[in-house]
């Protein structure tokens, strides 16, 4: 089980995050990213930390 977390004050609102997730749970809204899903749905798999440039997103398994 993973934890997402955004630390919303990094977020860059670039929007590169949201589409690439596999499991869909995040997603955009004013200019900013966050988890809107189920977070029990991550699969742990960092493709959003990939893409993130700013380092705003950290995934951690519980
Ligand atoms: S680690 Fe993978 S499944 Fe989890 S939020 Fe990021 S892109 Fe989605
Ligand atoms: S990739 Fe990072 S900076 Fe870009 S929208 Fe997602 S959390 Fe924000």
């Amino acid at each position: 089980m993973f934890m997402v977390s955004i630390e919303e004050s990094l977020c860059t609102g670039c929007d590169s995050c949201v589409d690439g997730c596999p499991a869909h749970i995040l997603s955009f809204e004013n200019e900013k990213a966050f988890v809107s899903g189920d977070e029990c749905e991550c699969m742990g798999c960092e493709a959003c930390t990939a893409v993130c440039e700013s380092g705003a997103i950290s995934i951690t398994e519980m």
